[in-house]
């Protein structure tokens, strides 16, 4: 889908983050030497996914030990006092991503619970759609909730089933919750690794080689993790496979009937995954580059000179570049050195952000034909941005090719998302959105270009292969919360 646009650029609202940003990233380790080292080497391998706040909660075989912190993994354990005071063989961690305000270390993952049966610690990657209507029920039942975070329901869910075994009562937990989950969960004598029924999520196992134990396990959300930790790749987790690893190995249930189909998250490919990683056997910056690819084809346009909005827009633009045989250069250069200036709370700081962010590379842009290449378009006003500090530097136009659909829903399956009537593509159709970026031209890839890139023939509308909900509007999983107005939106 292409439109053309020679409208001047109209004001758009400059007060809000801009981005897409993954809920959760998790980390599993059985058993190890040094398991908090190597799960907090795994949760930085995964800082992408979360970058508010990172906890680990490990067990010696006596007690189990926590900490939790907000900010990067590399600053919630730099000190190594900390890690030292996290022994054991066994250890789970979570970063998480979390709104302003609602970054408090109360709702800082794994969370932990004791019970009758001993310690427990869960962390959860995704987002519950009915977490609220669980929770009314779960207080009036007298249980007290310890945060705002909808994973608390799992720990409440196992504290009140009237099964007996710790797996029983997880499963019970399973059974009652709606949405996307990827879980990690330690008790004293296993690792307990879960995926919802439609693998929304992502999850993986891996194996730690020779010098550790022969029984060492890790489990995390993305491939990439396994190199740092020095684990190899064993599989991805099926969707509604539940794994516990124990003392005896690894085994596997499956304890939901009548799911056999995945819906995972198809903008894992797009933007959220790690170029490096792995999924489902697609290298997720291969399945980028196809995409790229795609959008050549389906959009092209006479340029001189393609350019990617850095970092996630690298591969689709490589693939972009090679497929419409135009020169790839690093137009923009993005400064990996902010920190997290650009999500301060101050209407002022997040105006400056994108600038703080990114800086134009006049030397390859300057009296070129640019074709931009970002992934999505979220509220429109860091494409606006780009465009005119591409504009700026000379380019003679700008055509603006995103690598996935235009994004007209809110995601409720651990994605933030604005609220859809902030979703630019919700409120303007093509044409409108590329007068108000200001680019001469925009193009979006087509569905069914974005499921021939991930080696489909097209889109399965009976039976449609990933979730797709974001660009279609077809949620896989009820919305309860949201159908009941029990959550609010931003
Ligand atoms: S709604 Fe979009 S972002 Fe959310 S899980 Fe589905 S495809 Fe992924």
């Amino acid at each position: 889908m292409t439109v053309s646009s020679h409208f001047s650029s109209h004001d758009l609202e400059f007060i809000d983050d801009d981005e897409f940003h993954e809920e959760c990233g998790v980390v599993g380790v059985w058993t190890a030497q040094d398991a908090a080292s190597l799960t907090a080497l795994g949760l930085h391998a995964l800082q992408h996914r979360g970058q508010e706040a990172s906890g680990i909660v490990t067990y010696d075989g006596n007690n189990f030990h926590s900490h939790r912190g907000l900010g990067l993994v590399g600053e919630v354990f730099a000190d190594p006092r900390v890690i030292s005071a996290l022994p054991g063989g066994v250890a789970i961690g979570h970063n998480r991503y979390a709104t302003t305000g609602e970054t408090q270390i109360r709702n800082v993952q794994p969370l932990y619970g004791d019970f009758e049966f001993g310690g427990f610690a869960v962390a959860h990657n995704g987002n519950l759609t009915n977490a609220q209507l669980l929770k009314q029920s779960l207080v009036r039942r007298g249980c007290l909730f310890q945060s705002s975070t909808d994973s608390e329901v799992f720990i409440h869910l196992i504290a009140i089933s009237l099964y007996t075994n710790v797996i029983d009562r997880f499963i019970d937990a399973l059974k009652q919750v709606q949405g996307a989950y990827s879980l990690v969960a330690l008790s004293k004598d296993m690792l307990i690794a879960a995926r919802d029924p439609l693998g929304v999520r992502p999850l993986i196992l891996g194996k730690l080689p020779n010098g550790q134990e022969e029984n060492s396990w890790v489990v995390a959300s993305e491939s990439c993790a396994l190199s740092s930790m020095g684990a190899d790749f064993v599989r991805d987790i099926e969707p509604g496979e539940v794994i516990i690893i124990d003392n005896n190995g690894v085994r596997s249930i499956h304890p939901f009937s009548g799911h056999t189909s995945s819906r995972f998250c198809i903008f894992e490919y797009v933007y959220f995954a790690r170029p490096d990683s792995v999924i489902d056997n697609k290298s997720v910056y291969m399945a980028r580059k196809k995409i790229g690819a795609e959008l050549a084809k389906e959009c092209h346009v006479d340029a001189d000179v393609v350019v990617p909005v850095p970092d996630s827009g690298v591969p689709a633009a490589i693939g972009y570049a090679a497929a419409s045989n135009i020169p790839f250069e690093l137009g923009i250069i993005r400064s990996h050195y902010i920190g997290r200036t650009f999500i301060e709370p101050t209407d002022q700081i997040r105006h400056l952000g994108v600038k703080l962010k990114h800086a134009t590379n006049r030397a390859v842009i300057e009296g070129k034909r640019v074709v931009l290449i970002d992934d999505s378009i979220v509220r429109g006003t860091t494409s606006k941005k780009i465009v005119e500090m591409v504009r700026a530097a000379g380019a003679t136009e700008v055509h603006l090719r995103i690598a996935s659909p235009p994004t007209k829903h809110s995601c409720f399956y651990g994605i933030d998302t604005p609220a859809q009537e902030k979703l630019l593509a919700y409120i303007h159709d093509t044409n409108e959105m590329c007068k108000l970026i200001g680019a001469d031209s925009l193009g979006f890839v087509s569905s069914d270009g974005l499921y021939r890139a991930l080696d489909e023939e097209k889109r399965d509308n009976q039976n449609p292969q990933y979730c797709d909900a974001c660009f279609t509007g077809e949620y896989p999983i009820s919305l309860t919360d949201h159908d009941m107005n029990l959550i609010k939106s931003k």
